[in-house]
């Protein structure tokens, strides 16, 4: 469902991406895998349409999506330092891409209908739909705690209720893990791929981590000086290694 293209792209005179080719299925769960500086977020931030590319393209079910605009890509984005807005609540942060969308969209139809009464409905519903989306991620109890008053496992948590109120096709996680101390990240690791279970969404998950990448992903792309060097399930990753850089790699714990 997602295809890149030969997509290349340098800044300045250091050549990030080389001419990466993947595909990626729709519904499964692959992780952009290499060492830091191999141009994983780069590559990440194209897709998401935070960065244009030198050359190349990105497809999505064999249209070009690199014109769009980054809203319309029916994706979400989770980054490794959360963004969270620390004035807003926990509700309020994980509403805000709802509240954004629809009462943009009631401005326009303001003109039709009763403005008050069709905001007090629209309210209402992404009340509904934030607290669904919390108590999926047990964070059900937490709706009037600002940033601040959480734990950095419970702030991973409203990044990703974030991400997933708007039901995005496709999911988009920046190392999302690294900043969780040793236990808590292994016992995310398990909430994400049952997240991804639950959403059927797909997800793109970068890391420079070899265990998180072969605990939780369907597929693996390896990727090392901004080449796709590998791609391959987790066992045949392990089995096959493509190159001696690979091996060297995937066979070296950080
Ligand atoms: P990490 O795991 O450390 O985040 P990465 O594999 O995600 O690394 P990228 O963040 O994609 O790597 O960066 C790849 C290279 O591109 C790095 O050398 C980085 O310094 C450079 N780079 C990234 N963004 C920019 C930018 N906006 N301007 C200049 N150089 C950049």
């Amino acid at each position: 469902q997602l295809n890149i293209v030969q997509l290349t792209k340098s800044f300045g005179p250091t050549q990030v991406l080389r001419a990466v080719d993947l595909r990626v299925e729709r519904g499964e769960f692959i992780t952009l895998l290499g060492p830091s500086g191999c141009g994983k977020t780069t590559l990440l931030r194209i897709i998401a349409g935070l960065e244009s590319p030198d050359q190349g393209d990105v497809l999505a079910d064999d249209i070009s999506i690199l014109g769009t605009d980054a809203k319309d890509r029916n994706l979400a984005m989770v980054f490794q330092n959360y963004a969270l807005y620390p004035h807003l609540t926990v509700a309020q942060n994980i509403g805000l891409p709802l509240t954004m969308r629809r009462l943009t969209r009631l401005q326009r139809m303001a003109g039709r209908f009763g403005i008050s009464r069709t905001a007090r409905e629209v309210r209402r519903q992404i009340s509904a739909d934030v607290g669904r989306v919390a108590d999926s991620l047990q964070i059900g109890s937490l709706l009037n705690r600002l940033p601040s008053q959480l734990s950095g496992g419970q702030r991973q948590r409203v990044a990703l209720g974030r991400a997933m109120v708007r039901n995005p096709r496709i999911l988009l996680l920046d190392e999302p893990l690294s900043n969780l101390d040793a236990q808590l990240r292994v016992h995310m690791r398990m909430e994400l791929t049952a997240l991804h279970r639950q959403s059927g969404a797909t997800f793109i998950f970068v890391t420079h981590d070899q265990s998180e990448a072969m605990t939780m992903s369907d597929r693996i792309a390896v990727i090392l000086n901004g080449r796709v060097a590998q791609v391959a399930t987790p066992g045949e990753l392990y089995d096959n290694p493509a190159s001696l850089d690979v091996a060297q790699f995937v066979g070296t714990p950080k």
